[in-house]
């Protein structure tokens, strides 16, 4: 009986201690140094060489070491096992405290501060009147985003794939819908799952639903927004500014233009990381729940990719 870590380019060692410990009885390896393969029952992955994970012949469960498993379900070779991600309170808390940082940021003008001083231009304005957020969705880190700005006073939107019900949140779903959700917002906060359906989702069509003045959000995956419509809706007036901590490509290469963008605010991937002391508990929960047969938790829905 073991488990496999197959989380390459991560310094690993709290990690393998803490499970070490609450699991005495259970071998825990750091791929690619797995001794059996064929023993081992759970894999915790994250961005998996894809193919790595076929040698577990007995694989029972996979573990997300993240809340998103989209570069998890890129594998071709995965194996049709359950796939479970973390949601952790540390996470979600994570997350809020990034995106008031952030809100914050633009309300009181910081980013055209930062710009001014380049140019040693001393020219004060009042705070940007931002009171209505939009949050595309409503998961667990987006349902917990949108309901912190309600307790902070904003009016809060949101939008969802089924129509949710949030105290104080003006919940929209579906296709139809995306307009209504975003076109009244000062901010839009992408915090949707990298899927089929909602790669470039935020394209020139849907750009053109936001205010000029709206500020965008995305801390989601880089690949939901449509780079070249972002440059342009940003480039032609048709939206204030951008926070970006998620790209196509990350780390962001250094020749890319959202470095030196003017209206961009870049951040490398740094809203909510996993904290292995905290997201250890529910790994080895999962664990015994597999073993108990018991229902795992977090589990996604491998069709839907969320
Ligand atoms: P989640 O619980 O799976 O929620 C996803 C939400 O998106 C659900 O409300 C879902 O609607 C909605 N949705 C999915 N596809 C949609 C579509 N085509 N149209 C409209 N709505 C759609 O996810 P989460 O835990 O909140 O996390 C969201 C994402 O944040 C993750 O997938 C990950 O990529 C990202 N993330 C980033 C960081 C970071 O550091 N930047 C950290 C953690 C997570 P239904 O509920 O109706 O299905």
């Amino acid at each position: 009986m073991s488990i496999a870590l197959v989380i390459p380019g991560r310094k690993l060692t709290g990690l393998v201690e803490q499970l070490q410990t609450l699991l005495p009885d259970v071998l825990i390896q750091q791929w690619p140094e797995v001794s059996a393969p064929e023993e081992v029952l759970m894999a915790v992955v994250w961005k998996q060489p894809p193919g790595s994970l076929k040698a577990f012949k007995q694989l029972k469960v996979l573990q997300s070491f993240g809340a998103g498993v989209d570069t998890i379900l890129l594998d071709e070779e995965l194996p049709w096992v359950p796939l479970c991600r973390i949601v952790d309170p540390h996470l979600t808390r994570s997350m809020q405290q990034y995106l008031h940082s952030v809100v914050g940021y633009y309300r009181q003008r910081l980013d055209q501060f930062s710009n001014q001083q380049a140019t040693s231009l001393w020219k004060p304005k009042s705070p940007r009147p931002l009171k209505h957020i939009a949050v595309l969705g409503l998961g667990e880190l987006g349902a917990a985003a949108a309901l912190s700005f309600v307790q902070q006073g904003y009016q809060v939107s949101g939008w969802s794939a089924s129509r949710k019900t949030l105290e104080g949140v003006s919940c929209y779903s579906g296709e139809a819908e995306f307009q209504l959700a975003v076109m009244n917002a000062d901010v839009v906060i992408c915090l949707l799952p990298l899927t089929e359906t909602t790669n470039n989702l935020l394209n020139a069509q849907r750009f053109a639903f936001f205010k000029p003045s709206a500020i965008f959000i995305n801390v989601a995956r880089g690949a939901i927004v449509d780079d070249a419509a972002l440059l342009n809706a940003l480039n032609s007036e048709h939206l204030e500014a951008a926070c970006l901590d998620v790209f196509r490509e990350e780390p962001l290469p250094k020749e890319n233009i959202y470095w030196q963008h003017p209206k961009i605010l870049v951040t490398p991937h740094c809203s909510a990381v996993t904290d292995a002391k905290t997201a250890v508990y529910q790994i080895v929960q999962n664990y015994k729940n597999m073993l108990n047969k018991v229902p795992l938790l977090n589990e996604v829905d491998r069709v839907k990719g969320y």
